[in-house]
């Protein structure tokens, strides 16, 4: 990896000895122009952690995901990932993006490029993984998920929840240090979001670690092993998904949640 200040490997440790978090934010801030939109996050996620982001449109979670891979330049703050800090203008994005996976709401795939070649691109042009080993690897995942005859076919023959599934065994192939996952399902007719969360089930199952925004409450609870509740670009509450989503402590949270009753 070129990046200065940026090497891939070790983890390391905080002055305690414990195991730096995957993911560290602290005192993220972002505006635009006079539009205050992250107020000061400070979050940590744990290895092998999922964590749901929740709340309002328009409360921040986008943001918040895309600073973190720095699709989204900070005003303030600190983002370590694996204990190192991305957030110096000097580290290379690449190298730092080719270690987070991440999927958004929509519009993932490339329409021109076969489902196969979709899922093989970023893990041979970025990781350098040799064809052989990369189109294995795809066609493993895609039978994983049912798709293993779809692999030469192009995104526009799958369903919006196939094309979602696909754009999620890609940001995997590499077995990324952190998924990041934005609202996944809200752009799926409602008979495609069972198949795409219990993808995701299986990943955070099998340990993978996630940050995820979700207006999926039942999903958060059952899955995400926190969650954070966002409101105007501040964390108002967090804790464990049961405690925060059955028993809020705060009103905007009750609120919130008031919606989805
Ligand atoms: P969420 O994902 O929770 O719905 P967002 O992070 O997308 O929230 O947006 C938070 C706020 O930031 C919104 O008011 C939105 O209009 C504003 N915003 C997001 N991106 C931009 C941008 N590129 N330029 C101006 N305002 C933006
Ligand atoms: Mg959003």
């Amino acid at each position: 990896m070129s990046g200065a200040g940026f090497e891939t490997g070790d983890e390391r440790a905080d002055a305690s000895g414990a195991p730096s978090p995957v993911l560290r934010l602290r005192d993220i801030r972002r505006a635009f122009g006079d539009k205050v939109v992250l107020r000061g996050i400070d979050l940590d996620v744990a290895a092998h952690e999922v964590v749901a982001l929740i709340g309002a449109s328009g409360s921040g979670k986008s943001t918040l995901l895309r600073t973190v891979n720095l699709l989204e330049p900070i005003d303030d703050g600190l983002i370590e990932l694996a204990g190192r800090d991305i957030s110096d203008p000097r580290v290379d994005a690449d190298a730092v993006r080719a270690r987070i996976g991440a999927v958004f709401q929509q519009y993932n795939l490339f329409p021109h490029l076969s489902v196969l070649d979709n899922v093989t691109l970023a893990a041979r042009l970025v990781h350098r993984m040799p064809r052989a080993e990369a189109e294995g690897r795809g066609r493993e995942l895609l039978a994983s998920i049912g798709l293993a005859d779809y692999a030469e076919a192009f995104p526009d023959r799958l369903s919006g929840g196939q094309q979602q599934r696909v754009a999620i065994v890609r940001a995997i192939l590499t077995e990324p240090e952190l998924l990041l996952l934005d609202e996944v399902t809200s752009a799926l007719d409602p008979e495609l979001v069972g198949d795409v969360l219990a993808l995701v089930r299986s990943l955070a199952g099998g340990g993978t670690t996630i940050l995820m925004a979700t207006h999926e409450m039942a999903f958060a609870r059952e899955v995400a092993d926190r969650v954070v509740f966002l409101d105007g670009g501040v964390i108002v509450e967090e804790g464990p998904a049961a405690e925060v989503l059955s028993a809020p402590r705060e009103a905007r949270t009750r609120e919130f949640l008031a919606r989805f009753l």
